[in-house]
């Protein structure tokens, strides 16, 4: 990873969202600052932080006293005080910290943040409700999009894929997917080669055309 300066990520709003982020960037080794208006919040989080801090954040001056313009990476992760969101991310972009992503609990939240210049919005609800969706009505374990027309699938692997090796199959020519990962029942998951054979009943990670992907998890 980078050098030690840049190893620090503030979070601002220490809810569920910045919480269960901020617990993961302190797992990964990251030096963390969450900082919430609510002193009862801090309290209660801060022996799982680096630095804890009681602030409200759309006070340019806490901001500065706190060193918040000094931070590689911020996240706003104030959701339904839209205005303090706001206002918050516009003060941060103007002390020019270089990365600020923010989290928008609407699509009109998150084209003002975008507006402003936020280099990463996130809408948390809407992106896993749209995921969620195809994971209700097919057959696949996990779903991730990218973009507008590519997708990475967990399926269980179709009966197509199994019994001779993945070359042989020729599932990318005849069904537009790649076969990245396979996982054995209680096993991990390893990457696939041309020669790997999948086993009924294995786990697969396969990329695509999301289309291509949802029909071929689907084939079973
Ligand atoms: P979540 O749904 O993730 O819990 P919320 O929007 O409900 O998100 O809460 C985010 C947190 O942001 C709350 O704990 C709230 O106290 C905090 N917060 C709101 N406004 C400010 C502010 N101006 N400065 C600092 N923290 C704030």
């Amino acid at each position: 990873r980078q050098g030690r300066h840049n190893q620090r990520v503030a979070v601002i709003g220490l809810g569920r969202f910045g919480m269960s982020l901020a617990h993961e960037l302190m797992r990964g080794g990251w030096e963390v600052l969450g900082v919430d208006a609510d002193e009862k919040l801090v309290q209660r989080h801060s022996d799982a932080l680096t630095h804890a801090a009681v602030a409200d954040c759309t006070d340019a001056e806490a901001l500065r006293q706190l060193g918040l313009p000094d931070f590689p990476k911020a996240v706003v992760a104030i959701g339904s005080a839209v205005e303090a969101s706001i206002l918050v991310t516009s003060l941060l972009l103007d002390h020019g910290v270089p990365t600020v992503w923010a989290k928008a609990i609407s699509r009109q939240h998150g084209r003002i943040l975008e507006r402003l210049g936020a280099h990463h919005v996130v809408l948390p609800e809407h992106e896993m409700g749209e995921r969620v969706a195809h994971l209700v009505t097919g057959r696949m374990l996990d779903f991730i999009p990218f973009d507008e027309h590519y997708a990475l699938a967990k399926t269980v692997a179709p009966s197509v894929a199994t019994g001779r090796p993945l070359g042989r199959t020729r599932v990318r020519t005849t069904h537009g997917v790649t076969v990245v990962g396979i996982k054995g029942p209680g096993g991990h998951f390893t990457y696939a080669t041309a020669d790997t054979v999948i086993e009924p009943g294995d786990v697969i990670i396969v990329t695509g055309e999301t289309a291509a992907v949802e029909a071929f998890a689907n084939l079973g």
